[in-house]
């Protein structure tokens, strides 16, 4: 048998060991974690909905309408009245012809991306591209070809050298670094090559576009343009589930053969109706995505005069760059002693030498939580400085 033990030994003296908080209470910033009271900098409750009594409310009120359990597969009986609402709901808010319910964003690309692709087939992926796609492009069987971040002259060389059916997947804002992919550049290209271009915008939807209608609607690309969109409720919506949007010849060929949508059981409708609820929070509340920006705003003006190394986003994602693995868990910990909880980001979940502390913001964040993160790093300043000379070039660094 294999050395479990070592190779968990060489994990942990390499800084890479993770380990889990438990947390109690609802979600929001004030966090108790493991029994100490907590700021929390680091959860994807971009808005601040994810205990939202509107939602809560919506779910309670579904439990004692529609039950509790899925029962079985939305092919077999489990296709519920709340789920096709859902779905009716986010065609409209996607500006697609029709959308698709699936339990989590994970499922949504794995079965997604392996329906579309297969053996004989070409798919070109990011390379900084989330987890769920890159195993969803290894479970189509199809040849996969990275190419660099955001580098569309890349893969338009790429694109051209290579025959038969291809498509083209990207996070819409990378979930780890935050910047966003360059959409119309992408859809351009993938018109001219005949590609099917699939955005996946779990960061965007909710933050990004007018209303929260994500990054592709924030440059007015319609559906001949980047015909499939992937969103996640468990992100800005505050809920969980996910879908995919596009046109309904292939939303039902999804239904047909996407292996994740077909062979699980459908998500407990009462989620699907506090996903409604969220929804409709969303688009009217512009309120909660100013306030976001503005605390965005703020913090990287503050950071880059501490002398922090930041990366160019200006979504609520912002990585705050350290390179070694031990020196990111060094500021974490720092930061956890004041109070503040900020994860550590390492490998392989970023690449080599690239660590950093992935803050994210949501709008229930106040002024005041800002300030106090603010006085966090500019008491650890010290054990940034000399690391962040070590970045690799790859690491995309601004200030
Ligand atoms: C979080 C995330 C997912 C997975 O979504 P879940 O609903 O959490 O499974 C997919 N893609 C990206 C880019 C993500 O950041």
């Amino acid at each position: 048998m294999r050395d479990f033990a070592a190779e968990m030994a060489d994990r942990k003296a390499a800084g890479l060991y993770r380990s889990r908080r438990l947390i109690s209470g609802p979600q929001r910033p004030a966090l108790c974690a493991d029994g100490q009271p907590v700021l929390a900098f680091c959860s994807n409750d971009y808005l601040g909905l994810a205990s939202h009594p509107a939602l809560t409310a919506a779910a309670a009120d579904s439990l004692a309408d529609v039950g509790l359990g899925g029962a079985s597969s939305h092919l077999i009986c489990g296709h519920h009245q709340a789920h096709h609402e859902l779905e009716q709901r986010l065609a409209t808010f996607t500006g697609r012809s029709s959308a698709l319910f699936f339990s989590t964003g994970y499922m949504a690309n794995m079965g997604v991306i392996s329906a579309l692709a297969g053996k004989e087939d070409t798919i070109f992926s990011d390379a900084l591209n989330h987890a769920s796609i890159i195993d969803g492009c290894r479970l189509s069987r199809a040849t996969v070809r990275t190419y660099p971040h955001r580098d569309v002259d890349a893969l338009a060389g790429m694109l051209a050298d290579t025959p038969g059916h291809k498509l083209v997947v990207t996070d819409g804002i990378f979930s780890m670094d935050g910047d966003m992919a360059p959409l119309r550049e992408l859809a351009r290209l993938c018109h001219r090559h005949d590609a099917l271009l699939i955005v996946d915008d779990a960061h965007g939807f909710g933050c990004a576009g007018p209303q929260g209608r994500g990054s592709v609607a924030s440059l007015g690309l319609s559906e001949a343009e980047v015909p499939l969109v992937i969103g996640t409720f468990g992100k800005a919506f505050g809920t969980s589930g996910a879908f995919v949007a596009g046109p309904a010849l292939l939303t039902d060929y999804l239904v047909q053969k996407a292996r994740t949508y077909i062979y699980t059981t459908a998500m407990p409708p009462a989620l699907a109706r506090a996903s409604c609820v969220s929804l409709e929070l969303v688009e009217r509340e512009q309120y909660r995505r100013e306030h976001l920006q503005a605390l965005v705003s703020h913090f990287r003006s503050s950071m880059v005069d501490l002398g922090y190394t930041l990366m160019p986003s200006e979504t609520p994602i912002q990585p705050v760059m350290v390179g070694d693995a031990h020196a990111a868990l060094a500021l974490s910990k720092a930061l956890e002693e004041q109070g503040l909880l900020v994860t550590a980001i390492r490998p392989p979940t970023v690449p080599q030498g690239a660590s950093r502390l992935r803050v994210t913001f949501s709008a229930a964040h106040t002024e005041a939580d800002l300030d106090r993160l603010l006085a966090g790093f500019a008491a650890c300043v010290h054990l940034i400085r000399p690391v962040v000379d070590s970045l690799p070039a790859t690491a995309h660094l601004t200030h």
